[in-house]
């Protein structure tokens, strides 16, 4: 197998060859068909988010076929399945959180790409019960996005609250396109807000449904009953309250953010919230999953060589894709 390795936190990725890995107990071998290019692998390339033990393959928006299978199988997975991987690879199922619920937030998960090799690489060991069977249609590069930006989108949808009818994205990447037409499928107001002049990513926002689109910094032409922020900017913290009414969420969707400065407290009165999104459920993923067989969803793709995920990190690191960047083993 080959894959891009993670030697040093702030160093591009290194092809490697190795040796095919076998699949342990509750384990399953997949062999990538896609995976799709997240902002949290450009913060574990960057440093800016440490992970456990180098070198490491970074990747968790894997699309796949199962290509051999460990002992102990859980059921519903065969050999010769399509299966996505996404970013929760592990539970403990004993802590207080698994067991209420919220494994999302286990005191001992292991992440795809982080505390294990993710799917830059041509093939990867996932534990079996934690692998997404797909019978979505589609192909694996426009599926692969799905895999977090659509699942952590859709956690950080569900947390902006069923209530939110005029709903404010910052940040139209990856996960915004997705969730943006989701939100208008069930009927809300998508205001899209991105870097002052990219007029381009407002244009994008605009064809996918938003019924207004404009730079960060502006005001939204209503006040927003919630906001979703997938930019890493923590300065769009009391923007988005700013723009939000009395009693709306402002939801941080990512995994890490520059600091947000300090702001008066009117602007948190009024029991408006700032809440961040953690991981996901497998809960959410098959939820999110069963919405995505029923909205059409367009999902704007660019597709690498898997040995060029150093390029397609870059392109992400200035901003310079369009929807999901995604790599594909030859
Ligand atoms: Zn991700
Ligand atoms: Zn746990």
């Amino acid at each position: 197998m080959r894959a891009m390795v993670l030697d040093q936190p702030g160093r591009p990725l290194r092809l490697e060859q190795r040796v095919d890995p076998q699949p342990g107990a509750g384990e399953v071998r997949v062999r990538v068909e896609a995976c799709a290019v997240c902002r949290t692998d450009l913060h574990i390339v960057d440093g800016e988010l440490p992970v456990p033990r180098l070198p490491r393959v970074p990747g968790h928006e894997v699309i796949g076929i199962v290509d051999a299978l460990g002992t102990d199988m859980p059921p519903g997975i065969a050999l010769g399945e399509r299966v996505g991987v996404p970013w929760l690879g592990h539970t403990c199922g004993a802590c207080p959180y698994c067991t209420s619920g919220r494994e999302n937030l286990c005191d001992a998960p292991l992440f795809t790409g982080h505390g294990r090799d993710g799917g830059f690489a041509t093939h990867l060991i996932a534990e079996a019960a934690y692998c997404l069977p797909l019978d979505l249609p589609g192909d694996p590069v426009h599926l692969a996005p799905l895999m977090c930006a659509g699942l952590i989108g859709w956690r950080s949808l569900r947390l902006a609250g069923d209530d939110a009818r005029d709903l404010g994205l910052y940040g139209f990447g990856a996960a915004a396109h997705l969730i943006a037409q989701v939100a208008v499928h069930q009927g809300r107001r998508v205001y899209a807000f991105t870097r002052p002049g990219d007029s381009a990513a407002q244009a994008f926002a605009r064809s996918l449904g938003a019924v207004w689109a404009g730079a960060s910094d502006q005001a939204a032409p209503v006040a927003l009953d919630a906001a979703i922020l997938f930019a890493p900017v923590g300065a769009l913290v009391p923007l988005a309250l700013r723009a939000t009414r009395k009693g709306g969420r402002v939801v941080c969707g990512g995994i890490h953010m520059s600091d947000i400065p300090q702001f008066p407290y009117r602007l948190l009165w009024e029991e408006r919230h700032v809440l961040s999104v953690a991981n996901l459920t497998r809960g959410d993923a098959h939820d999110f999953l069963r919405v995505a067989a029923t909205v059409p969803l367009e999902v704007r793709t660019t597709a690498y060589p898997l040995e060029r995920a150093n390029e397609a990190l870059a392109d992400l690191r200035l901003g310079r894709i369009e929807g999901a960047a995604v790599l594909i083993p030859a």
